[in-house]
């Protein structure tokens, strides 16, 4: 950042101070600046004006083409089949932007084949709408006489109260104008579901390559900042993943993580070191980097033991260097088992070290985002249930209004308040652990926990046990 300014602004009796800075991140924008003349009468204390002139090209906005849907003839039914029918995963395993234009683009073709666009069909709507406006027979009717003095409307007389705003507001048509990417707002409500996973995918993706890079920016070099300002960072990806899952504050970390297939950032970090050592011990870095590597244990004793290929510790006199890249990274080093460590190949490395990364199974995007939510709320132990508020300190009994403890297992399975909905949704299933309800399980096929999940949360959604 530049400070343009280099006079005082502001005078008085005795001093004068700059108080109005011009601060620019590239001076080059800068055409002209000046601090000018006392403008007002008063000459002991007095402002100047500080101005400058930028010079910046303002960005031009392009017109877009919109096409004219007949949304009335759309065949919705083969819309959304043509959607559910997309292989996302196979499609989606790109960059974001690729992954972006891959989506808009699947939904407008669908779009075009099972929803009229034709502008002939446009032109003739248009036409017989304003033939129709200007064939009213107003032969037999009278202009009528304007009496000026019963207008009571002028324009400097009309008060919109708040209210009136109020009501506009809320009879706002849904179906809004699309933006520059064609997308009509319909195309999305009709397909809602079928295109939940597809955009949960970029959300995920724009998190991973977008905003998890900035979080993790030359990260191998400032792991050892304090704790406090570690927890900031890790709490923006923790609310990521509580938008994803649609968990409350009330839900743990671990749990969070474990639900998302997420590795936290620190784990990430301390990752990313081990794999930068990696490159310096096997000189696949930068010399200047390669030669900070300490010799190997066997090198320097002349010994055969055990851990003779370990690298040799470095000597800290302050935790604050002990902590720092490269003597936290050799102690991490020395961990791993030596034939990962000493394989030239960064491939193996990974693969020991990201050995736990879980994946989510795909049944965690059956149904709808709110059923979504409710289901994954009652799994992470979150939920609205007296217990999980219990827990926290929120009410100050776990009971049901039955008497029995409102645990997940008592409100799926066991509640009477909900035993007529429960016979047409989880009773229909075969006798599952309250486990494979909230979570799934990898003994039955896909197709199983996708029909779980479809039943569970049409109970959840049914009983309206967390409003409707
Ligand atoms: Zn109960």
């Amino acid at each position: 950042m530049h400070q343009a300014i280099t006079e005082p602004t502001f005078y008085c009796e005795n001093s004068s101070s700059l108080l109005d800075p011009l601060i620019v991140n590239d001076i080059h924008i800068l055409a002209y600046h000046e601090v000018s003349e006392n403008i007002l009468e008063a000459n002991t204390r007095y402002h100047c004006q500080a101005s400058g002139i930028l010079n910046l090209h303002k960005p031009k906005y392009t017109q877009f083409k919109r096409k004219v849907w007949d949304f009335e003839k759309g065949d919705y039914d083969r819309y959304c089949e043509e959607l559910r029918q997309v292989d996302w995963d196979t499609l989606l395993d790109t960059n974001l932007n690729n992954a972006v234009s891959i989506v808009t683009q699947k939904i407008l073709d669908a779009a075009n084949k099972h929803i009229p666009n034709d502008n002939k069909d446009k032109a003739n709507a248009f036409n017989r709408y304003f033939c129709d406006q200007s064939s009213v027979d107003d032969s037999s009717t009278n202009i009528p006489e304007l009496n000026l003095d019963d207008i009571i409307h002028t324009l400097d007389n009309i008060i919109i109260t708040q209210e009136e705003v109020h009501d506009q507001l809320l009879l706002l048509d849904v179906c809004k104008a699309t933006g520059p990417d064609s997308i009509s707002t319909r195309f999305l409500k009709y397909a809602a579901r079928e295109l939940s996973y597809p955009l949960a995918l970029l959300f995920n993706k724009s998190l991973q390559f977008f905003i998890r890079p900035i979080l993790e920016y030359a990260d191998t070099v400032w792991d050892n900042i304090p704790i406090y300002l570690k927890d900031k960072i890790e709490s923006i990806q923790i609310e990521a993943a509580r938008v994803v899952t649609g968990a409350t504050k009330l839900c743990s970390k671990s749990k969070l993580y474990n639900d998302t297939g997420w590795v936290s950032l620190s784990e990430r970090r301390s990752r990313h070191k081990i794999i930068k050592f990696h490159d310096m011990f096997h000189d696949q870095a930068p010399n200047y980097l390669c030669s900070l590597v300490p010799q190997q244990l066997y090198q320097v004793y002349n010994c055969n033991t055990r851990r003779a290929f370990n690298v040799q510790n470095m000597n800290c006199r302050t935790t604050f260097y002990q902590n720092s890249f490269l003597p936290s990274v050799i102690r991490e080093w020395n961990s791993l088992p030596q034939d990962v460590g000493c394989n030239p190949s960064k491939f193996i490395l990974k693969n020991y070290i990201n050995r736990d990364i879980k994946k989510v199974p795909t049944y965690y995007n059956t149904g709808c985002r709110k059923g979504q939510i409710l289901h994954a709320r009652l799994r992470l132990n979150c939920s609205g249930l007296n217990e999980h508020l219990f827990q926290k300190n929120i009410v100050l009994s776990s009971l049901c209004i039955c008497g029995h403890v409102e645990s997940s297992k008592h409100y799926l399975l066991e509640c009477h308040n909900y035993r007529l909905i429960r016979t047409q949704t989880i009773s229909t299933l075969p006798r599952y652990k309250i486990q494979t309800l909230l979570s799934g399980s990898e003994l039955i096929s896909d197709e199983e926990n996708e029909n779980i999940f479809r039943v569970v949360q049409s109970f959840i959604l049914e009983t309206g046990r967390f409003g409707s």
